[in-house]
């Protein structure tokens, strides 16, 4: 470990601050799923009393969302040891075999759920835009593979606007899943690198994934990999489309919370992009924990190694909105989307961006 993150480590206070604000912590109810319990084995371990092997399943309970660091009253940064972990595990050999057949899946198929068949509306509704244009629509692994609606959704929005684009028949992983399990490998900058390179045969890129967004446009650049075309956010260009008239609102007479996702919120500072489009089309309120306070509500990577506990992290975060009376939650992530929808319940309707420009 860099003697900046065993600085991190040892110096959180244990000190309790950051633990209402974690949604796996909060989800479990066990201290071992807080950033302090995560800080003291990795502070064990740098010390020699425990292996990297004894604390490693707990390395990989962390969506690394980021709310631990924001909220820090030290300004300790516990998703960067956590990151740093998962690469020493990768490294040492000692990551969990669900992880290591994760990371075999990505680098086999570019994705971690070993998929590659797409589904037939999905492969309609690209074949349509397969021509070459300046813009491209990046959709990603999730809505790709796991919600192809939200693709074909995605698509129809754009095309609504009038907007001439391209979807990649073959879209490369854009590495955030890599990012996510094994941080900064070789193997991930692999991918980055020939992502990037199908990226700069447009001039502008719509990305409709948060969590590729936030790859492009932070991991990318931290770590060399050059995309020369514009990168720009699904939200922030619906926004712009908006603007300037492409998009026409329409009011659905719904009154709504919007989800933030961490990734725009929190590591790209975008929280008004959203909520201006949602505005065109309802009443956009506020739920308990929004902006850059945001409360993860769940990925469909992680349901992969910790399912009961990602659905529970999904109904804490519709019981925030229940809380404020809501009755509609609008996510402009299809992972957090996918997350909301699998909980069994019928008094909190959940919509994404598309859904509700759709009037679907
Ligand atoms: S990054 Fe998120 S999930 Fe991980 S410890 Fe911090 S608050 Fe909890
Ligand atoms: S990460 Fe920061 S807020 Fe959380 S327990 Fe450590 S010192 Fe306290």
């Amino acid at each position: 470990m860099t003697e900046n993150s065993k600085k991190h480590v040892d110096s959180c206070r244990f000190c309790w601050m950051c633990r209402h604000i974690c949604p796996i912590g909060n989800a479990t109810g066990l201290e071992r799923n807080t950033a302090r319990a995560r800080a003291l084995g990795l502070s064990l371990v740098n010390r020699g009393t425990f292996v990297l092997a004894d604390v490693i399943d707990n390395v990989y309970e962390c969506a690394c969302c980021g709310a631990c660091t924001k909220e820090c009253v030290t300004g300790w940064d516990p998703v960067m040891f956590t990151k740093e972990a998962r690469l020493d595990a990768a490294m040492e050999g000692v990551l969990p075999e669900s992880i290591e057949k994760l990371i075999d899946s990505c680098l086999e198929t570019g994705n971690a759920y070993g998929l590659t068949e797409v589904d037939a509306s999905f492969k309609e509704a690209a074949a349509a835009h397969a021509a070459k244009k300046d813009i491209l629509l990046f959709l990603g692994v999730d809505a790709i593979y796991k919600v192809p609606k939200a693709s074909v959704n995605a698509m129809k929005v754009l095309e609504k606007a009038g907007v001439s684009f391209s979807v990649l028949e073959k879209e490369p992983p854009s590495g955030q899943q890599l990012e996510y399990l094994i941080s900064a490998a070789n193997e991930t900058k692999e991918q980055m690198i020939a992502c990037a390179a199908s990226l700069n045969e447009f001039q502008k890129v719509v990305v409709f994934d948060p969590q590729d967004a936030k790859v492009f446009k932070r991991e990318y650049k931290e770590w060399g990999v050059e995309i020369k075309a514009e990168v720009v956010t699904f939200t922030a260009y619906l926004a712009e489309l908006l603007e300037k008239g492409a998009l026409t609102a329409a009011d659905s007479g719904l009154s709504v919370v919007y989800q933030d996702p961490f990734q725009l919120s929190r590591d790209l500072g975008e929280t008004s992009e959203a909520r201006s489009v949602i505005s065109a089309f309802a009443a956009c309120n506020e739920m308990l924990c929004h902006g850059k306070d945001t409360m993860w509500a769940g990925n469909l990577l992680m349901k992969e190694w910790m399912p009961d506990v990602i659905l529970r992290v999904a109904a804490d975060r519709i019981q925030n909105a229940k809380s404020v009376g809501a009755d509609t939650i609008v996510t402009a992530s299809v992972s957090e989307y996918a997350s909301l929808k699998a909980v069994a319940q019928r008094e909190v309707k959940i919509l994404s961006l598309e859904e509700l420009i759709l009037g679907i």
